[in-house]
């Protein structure tokens, strides 16, 4: 299917015209892929990250769908998106108001952190979409002021995040609270073996859909690396400060304290810095995001997970002031300054402990970050130690899955359906592959495809999450009709 533009999504015109004044011009790939799905009513698993366009791409089909399907009576909450952190909420929301502008579709976000009173009152008001954290949710779930039972719609987004920080026995509850008969769809940037097993337990025989953004956002960004003596860290920042006078710094740091530490370092040698990570407050977290965003503020220190969910397309830099000891959490970070196909610079420090995290990164990507030595801290120590083993206690344990960053495309979209492991009668009986090299390209260039169908002999209409809801919705959403016998899907390609 050749997809140009919105409009032959089959999307109704409130949400096409809405989109048309936000200036999206077309579909991004997984847009393009998962939102005929999403139509069709199939669940879907997601590999994909921020900056993909995920957001719109499960946001669209859902607010489609329940336009074209009118309430009878009060508003009751018909779709629940659960999200990590506030950030990522308080954005998903932002954009659902954006699209939704001229719909009758009422949303609200949900976050722990503030007083619940406003959320409890706009909860009374009615809602039709729900966007929260697990912790706040389930308190308001616990105080009854939270009715989860018409729920038609669930979506888990950033659940690898979600799972990182504990929250699997919170997600665990909330589904209880869900009807099973409802459409499904989980989001994480990676699929460790717990993510499958969740969407085991969660999704009702997946279309799988794989985004990653590949060499192009990653080429379009230049790297570097600079050995340097940990306790030389701080003077390197400043240098490049001073040096490169950047627009906009993105510094990771790996640690909550460290973050803090930076920042007042910076301050130290007179530059303005602001931190964001778990333990800031929202008022501090939003104020600092804020200012980023507009400008105001020249320097964001952040954790990965505080990082996670900002959406601010200008960071002319990204500092990696610490390697993250997760290889593929490389790419994340430094994609943060090449979004939407703009450049940007990434800089990666390696002190005496990091060589083995630089190493893990390097065979991750499958290339090596150009050195630069040109800087007046630049450390033949710390460059003799790559080869060395990071100090044990700063290993992380999980490890994800790994990103490709290496070949030519730019985007890389696999699809699989019929997604479904364990116990669920995977015998497969089908299988098919194609990759398609005339696609059209996505916002940022080519993208490649890979599908298979895995349809499993799945008897129609076994127990568990049944999500064939009799009613015709819409003209291609008739719950599971345009299933083929082997429970795949017939798929017009
Ligand atoms: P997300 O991955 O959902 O966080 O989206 C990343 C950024 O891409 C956000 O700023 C979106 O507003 C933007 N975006 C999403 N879809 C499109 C599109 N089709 N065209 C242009 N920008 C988009």
């Amino acid at each position: 299917m050749i997809v140009l533009n919105f409009a032959s999504l089959n999307l109704c015109k409130p949400l096409l015209s809405s989109l048309d004044n936000i200036g999206y011009e077309k579909p991004t790939p997984i847009q393009e892929e998962a939102i005929p799905y999403l139509l069709e009513g199939r669940d879907v698993l997601g590999c994909a990250q921020t900056g993909t366009g995920k957001t719109a791409a499960f946001s669209l089909p859902i607010l489609h769908i329940l336009a074209e399907n009118p309430r009878n009576g009060a508003r009751k909450i018909r779709a629940l998106i659960l999200c990590p952190t506030r950030e990522l909420a308080a954005q998903i929301h932002e954009n659902i108001e954006l699209y939704a502008a001229k719909l009758d579709i009422r949303s609200m976000v949900m976050f722990g952190g503030v007083s619940q009173k406003p959320q409890v009152r706009n909860l009374r008001q009615g809602v039709d979409i729900l966007v929260a954290t697990p912790g706040r949710l389930l308190d308001l779930i616990s105080q009854r002021f939270v009715d989860l039972s018409k729920v038609e719609f669930l979506v888990l987004d950033e659940a690898d995040r979600m799972l990182d920080m504990g929250f699997i026995r919170s997600i665990q509850k909330i589904l209880t609270h869900v009807p099973s008969k409802r459409q499904s769809l989980l989001f994480s940037a990676t699929i460790p073996h717990s993510i499958v097993s969740l969407s085991n337990d969660m999704l009702y025989d997946p279309i799988r859909i794989d985004i990653t953004p590949e060499s192009a956002t990653v080429e379009a960004i230049k790297q570097s690396l600079m050995f340097v003596m940990k306790s030389d860290k701080r003077s390197l920042l400043t240098h490049i400060l001073l040096e490169e006078s950047p627009e906009k710094m993105l510094v990771f740091g790996r640690t909550k304290h460290g973050c803090n530490k930076i920042v007042r370092l910076l301050e130290k040698d007179g530059f303005e810095a602001l931190a964001i990570h778990g333990n800031k407050g929202q008022g501090a977290r939003e104020r600092a995001l804020g200012r980023f965003r507009n400008g105001t503020l020249q320097i964001l220190v952040a954790t990965d997970v505080a990082s996670r969910g900002i959406d601010v397309s200008d960071i002319s830099h990204v500092i990696n002031y610490d390697l993250p000891n997760v290889p593929e959490v490389y790419v994340h970070r430094i994609g943060r300054t090449g979004r939407a196909g703009q450049g940007g610079i990434a800089i990666a420090f390696c002190d005496e402990n990091e060589g083995e995290y630089l190493r893990g990164i390097e065979k991750s990507i499958r290339q090596s970050i150009p050195v630069n030595e040109e800087h007046p801290f630049h450390s033949a120590r710390a460059q003799s130690k790559k080869g060395d083993k990071a100090p044990k206690k700063k290993q992380n344990q999980g490890r994800p899955r790994r990103i490709g960053v290496g070949s030519n495309s730019s985007w890389k979209s696999s699809i699989r359906s019929g997604n479904k492991s364990s116990g669920r009668g995977s015998n497969s009986s089908r299988k098919s592959s194609k990759q398609g090299g005339n696609k059209p390209s996505g916002r940022s260039g080519s993208s490649s495809r890979k599908s298979a169908n895995r349809g499993g002999n799945k008897p129609p209409g076994r127990g568990g999450h049944k999500r064939s809801r009799g009613g015709n919705r819409t003209g291609n959403r008739n719950g599971g009709g345009n299933r083929n016998r082997s429970g795949g899907v017939n798929r017009k390609r």
